[in-house]
Parts: structure tokens; C-alpha cells; sequence
């Protein structure tokens, strides 16, 4: 069973370090890189694994999980390792990556080049799913990963990753139905969407949506025995997203506090 306890609080501490970073007399630090469609995010920890710092950049380097500017992606990461190391004042040298499952073949490559392009030394590229379930510790039952362009769905039996999908559809179309409802331009939509404040308003606007999601859920579970839904992705954290998916699917669901930080935590736990 999930200990949300652990998970919030790593979450937590991420989001105080995220503003503040921590000087920390930790002798070496692990920073996480994940390389996603609409956000690049950094996440520091020290040599007990306590986050240190963290950093974010809403980008569009990487489509479907693959690097399409990869000369945009370096800079990015640089950048924020510049920034993070100014405020730790120290440098920053092993960082682990996580890719979307399925893509190692296609483009592994092109994540490790951005991160060793960066100035890190690389120690470990790992799945998304997995990166994530490092945090959530989850024996059995489904990961559903809403970021900004894709869903994924992993199925996780005995602790070990039994299927995995993923399907192009996330916030970017939250954003866009926003857009047009709404008659902003999608950047505006997507400030917009992004205050919770506005969430209550926004949610039956969203509703079609996200119950397309959950039937994309449906679709993939459906040979599974799945009793738990757990979220994670920037997507989830829209106030509201998890009863839909509840009740449209029929299966308990979870989501942590903050879901957009548990795969950026989950790869630094594993640098
Ligand atoms: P992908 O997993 O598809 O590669 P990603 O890793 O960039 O994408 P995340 O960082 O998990 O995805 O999430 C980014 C998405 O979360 C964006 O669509 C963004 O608009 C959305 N998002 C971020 N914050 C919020 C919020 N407070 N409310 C609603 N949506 C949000």
C-alpha cells in the first residue's frame, strides 16, 4: 500500500526548496533532469536524499517524449543548472534522466546527450513509471502520468511494471479547450488553467476531457485486475481531476500533493 505520508512529504520539502534552495554541507549532490513536453524541471538532493534544491522551466524542447530542439533542450538545462549552482554555491556534476517507456531505442540517446551536453556527468536513464514509483512505492495498481502532451498508463503487479502505454493526449489539450471556450490565446489559456483558484470554474469546462482520459484508462486496464488508480503529472494537479476519473472508471484514485513533482523526485532517488 502507497505511504502517501513519505510521498507528501518528499513532495513538500521539494516544492519550501524549489523557492528557497537549502545550503547543505553534503559532501555530493544528485540532481534529477526531466527532459518533459511542456516543463523542464530540476530537482536537487543532498547525500541523504533530502531535497536541496529545484528548479522549473515551462518549454517546448520535447515533443511525445521525443528531444525536437535539441539545441533548446541543452540550453534549458544549463541554464538551470547554472541557476541552481549559483544559489547551493557549488557545482553540480551527477544527474540522472528519466525517458517516457518504450522510447529507449528511439531516443534515449538524445536525452543522455542533452544532460551530458549540460555539463552533467550521467549516471543513470531510467523510465518514467518507474522514476515515479520510486516515490510512490507502489506494490499493484495503475501509475497514470497526465503531463503536457501525453498520458501514460502503467500497470504495476508485485512491485514490477507488467504493461505500459501512452497516449497523446494531456494538458496541452486542457489548454486548448480553455483556448477556445474561452477565446484566449493558448498561452493565456495556459496561465489560466494553471491557477487553482480558477479550477471550480474551469472543471466542467474540462469535464469532456478529462472523462476521454478516463476512458482511455478504461481501454487499457480493461484486461488488468486494477483496484487502485495512482496520478502524477502537472495535469493532475487541476483540483477535481481525480473524483471524474474516480467515478468514470470506477476504481479508487489517489494523487499526492503536489503530482508534477513525483517523477522529477523519483529520477533525482535514483542518480
Ligand atoms: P509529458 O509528460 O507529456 O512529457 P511534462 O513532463 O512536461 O509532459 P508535466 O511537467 O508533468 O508534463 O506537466 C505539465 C502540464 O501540467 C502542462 O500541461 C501544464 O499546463 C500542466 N499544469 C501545471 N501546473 C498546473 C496546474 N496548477 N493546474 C493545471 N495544470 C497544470
Amino acid at each position: 500500500k502507497l505511504n502517501y505520508e513519505h510521498c507528501n512529504q518528499l513532495v513538500q520539502d521539494f516544492e519550501k526548496v524549489v523557492d528557497s534552495p537549502i545550503k547543505s554541507k553534503t559532501s555530493v549532490y544528485y540532481t534529477g533532469v526531466d527532459l518533459g513536453t511542456a516543463c523542464v524541471v530540476l530537482s536537487v538532493l543532498d547525500e541523504n536524499y533530502k531535497p536541496v534544491a529545484g528548479a522549473y522551466r515551462y518549454a517546448d524542447v520535447v515533443r511525445d517524449g521525443m528531444v525536437v530542439d535539441y539545441i533548446g533542450a541543452i540550453k534549458i538545462v544549463k541554464d538551470l543548472k547554472k541557476q541552481l549552482e549559483e544559489k547551493l554555491n557549488t557545482e553540480l556534476i551527477y544527474a540522472a534522466a528519466a525517458i517516457p517507456p518504450g522510447t529507449d531505442a528511439l531516443d534515449s540517446g538524445a536525452v543522455k546527450n542533452v544532460v551530458m551536453g549540460a555539463g552533467f556527468e550521467l549516471t543513470n536513464v531510467l523510465d518514467e513509471p518507474t522514476a515515479a514509483n520510486k516515490v510512490l512505492n507502489i506494490e499493484n495498481g495503475a501509475v497514470v502520468d497526465i503531463g503536457g502532451g501525453t498520458t501514460g498508463i502503467t500497470i504495476l503487479k508485485d512491485g514490477k511494471v507488467i504493461y505500459v502505454a501512452d497516449d497523446s493526449t494531456g494538458g496541452t489539450h486542457f489548454s486548448l479547450v480553455i483556448s477556445g471556450s474561452y477565446k484566449m490565446t493558448f498561452q493565456e489559456a495556459e496561465v489560466y488553467k494553471r491557477k487553482s483558484e480558477n479550477h471550480k470554474e474551469l472543471l466542467p469546462v474540462l469535464r469532456p476531457v478529462v472523462e476521454k482520459i478516463a476512458s482511455i484508462i478504461n481501454e487499457h486496464i480493461k484486461d488488468f485486475d486494477v483496484n487502485e488508480i495512482y496520478l502524477v503529472g502537472g495535469t493532475c494537479r487541476l483540483n477535481g481531476i481525480e473524483e471524474i476519473i474516480e467515478k468514470k472508471t470506477g476504481i479508487s484514485t489517489h494523487k499526492p500533493q503536489n503530482p508534477m513533482f513525483v517523477t522529477p523526485l523519483g529520477i533525482a532517488l535514483s542518480c
